[in-house]
């Protein structure tokens, strides 16, 4: 729509203006610094930041009902920086011009009620918010939309000399930082460290694909990332971990959408997500507290962060109930089918414990719950909710198999409705589909997969039939009759087919 065909009164709203004034805040000294540098930890103590907007005149002026059409009207815009995750320019980073922005079509991904089947299964009403559509298949993209943007405005004012992105991953992060890097070409470039072997084909395929630098690293990604920061330390790098706190602002997105999904009624939701390096839990928080602030929602969903058994440290953090006496212990991981969330030390931990506890307060009583399921589980529920209509990656199953375990602790009552994350495609993790199917897990994941689901292609090879086509030399006259008969046949036994009368 045109801005002038939308209502008189929302015009001026609709494109925003860089009225921000955005500091980098440490979590821990909560000392102020200034965002013309890229900082990723507090120069004065080394804790973890987060970004504020300072001048929030301009969000304060504009009520929650007012805010609420703004957004629902910019749905209807055609301006290519607010299209992704910028819809929610003013509460992302009113800092970057608009033609700095990068759109590559991330975010308003799909919310996909389950099955009735699913609904049975999950002892609740539930909704899959499908991550794994974003461009390069995961909800890092979200992240990415925003430090890339932000990257990329300072490329500009540095007069063009280019930047060199760096980030470890344990895959997902990888393909979206060197995405998005590959779009501002000849401004950034950019270089990924994996653990090696700890990624799927996949996911190495697809930095290879943007051109990125990929370096395999021996070890586990915790021993990437202290590469990684050693570097950042050292050298002139612009980091895309999480530790980089744009991108926990643009992964705020997901909750702007879910609240717009559900017209800004999440009181009676539960969004369940998969903790690994605890970047996307923090950003979940941090964003539906910024629309309850701002009066957008009036009342913060429950949050289900769940993790598997073999990597369990934020579990293991909340287990102890008295906050006074917990304590935070990184733990060795085990291989875990949720590769992406397999991180014994994760880099969020102090913005998850801060986040928790303003969470839980702004709420009035417990909103957060961790829990942690087996790999079995997690294995169960991917091929299960997969079998009914979604395409959900290992940590899908990982968000689905937390949400049961959430209702049957109590956490979610059987009237509330789960909003799961799924976070990544299934095709990205395809190698673990694949071996639960077929029975070919390697016994340190601990999965059997269940008779019933089991699959596995069936070549159709009929005993009697002795020619068959192949590339160039295609059959015809009676061999191709010969072939088609006796493949039919064949086929009709096999699916157990009734004939049609002649
Ligand atoms: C990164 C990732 C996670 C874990 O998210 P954190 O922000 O590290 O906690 C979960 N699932 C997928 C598919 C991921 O790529
Ligand atoms: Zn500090």
């Amino acid at each position: 729509m045109k801005i002038d065909q939308f209502p008189e009164k929302i015009r001026p709203y609709l494109i925003p203006e860089p009225n921000g004034h955005m500091v980098y805040v440490c979590l821990n000294c909560e000392a102020e610094f200034p965002i013309d540098k890229l900082l990723y930890t507090c120069p004065a103590c080394g804790s973890v930041l987060m970004l504020h907007n300072q001048n929030s005149g301009p969000i304060e002026a504009i009520n929650g009902p007012l805010w609420r059409e703004i957004f629902d009207y910019r749905r209807m815009l055609n301006q290519n920086a607010l299209k992704g995750i910028f819809r929610y320019y003013e509460f992302m980073a009113p800092v970057i011009p608009l033609d700095h922005i990068l759109y590559l079509g991330e975010g308003h991904t799909p919310l996909v009620r389950a099955n009735p089947r699913m609904q049975e299964r999950a002892g609740a009403e539930v909704y899959f918010k499908v991550d794994g559509l974003n461009p390069s298949a995961s909800f890092k993209d979200r992240g990415m939309a925003c430090a890339l943007s932000y990257i990329h405005t300072l490329a500009r004012k540095g007069g063009g000399k280019e930047i060199l992105a760096i980030c470890a991953s344990t895959g997902d992060t990888s393909a979206a930082a060197a995405l998005y890097a590959s779009y501002l070409q000849g401004l950034i470039k950019s270089a990924v460290l994996l653990p090696q072997g700890k990624v799927t084909p996949q996911q190495l395929s697809q930095p290879l694909g943007s051109g990125a630098v990929v370096l395999e690293i021996p070890g586990v990604f915790d021993d990437c990332m202290k590469v990684v920061e050693a570097l950042a330390e050292n050298y002139h790098v612009a980091l895309l971990n999480s530790k980089n706190s744009w991108r926990i602002l643009g992964q705020e997105s997901f909750s702007f959408e879910v609240a717009q999904d559900f017209d800004y009624e999440v009181g009676d939701k539960a969004i369940t997500l998969p903790i690994g390096n605890a970047g996307n839990i923090t950003a979940v928080m941090s964003g539906f507290l910024k629309f309850l602030r701002a009066g957008i929602i009036d009342q913060l969903p429950k949050i289900i962060g769940v993790q598997s058994a073999h990597a369990d440290p934020v579990y293991r953090y909340y287990l102890e109930q008295d906050p006074e006496k917990r304590h935070f212990e990184p733990i060795m991981v085990k291989p875990s089918v949720a590769q992406a969330a397999m991180i014994g030390n994760p880099v969020s931990m102090p913005r998850v414990i801060k986040l928790v506890e303003a969470y839980n307060q702004a709420a009035g009583g417990q909103r957060v719950f961790v829990v942690h399921v087996s790999e079995q589980e997690i294995m169960d529920a991917m091929i299960f909710v997969n079998q009914n209509g979604n395409i959900a990656c290992t940590q899908g199953g990982e968000s689905f198999a937390g949400f049961q375990q959430a209702v049957n602790n109590g956490y979610v009552g059987t009237d509330e409705i789960g909003v799961l994350d799924s976070t990544a495609h299934v095709l990205k993790f395809a190698p673990f589909q694949d071996m639960y199917l077929t029975d070919r897990f390697d016994p340190q994941f601990d999965v059997v997969p269940k008779p019933e689901l089991k699959n596995a292609p069936l070549l159709v090879k009929p005993p009697r039939l002795k020619t068959y086509p192949q590339a160039g030399k295609p059959l015809s006259g009676t061999d191709m009759n010969g072939y088609l008969d006796e493949m039919t046949s064949e086929i009709a036994n096999i699916l157990k087919l009734k004939k049609k009368s002649p």
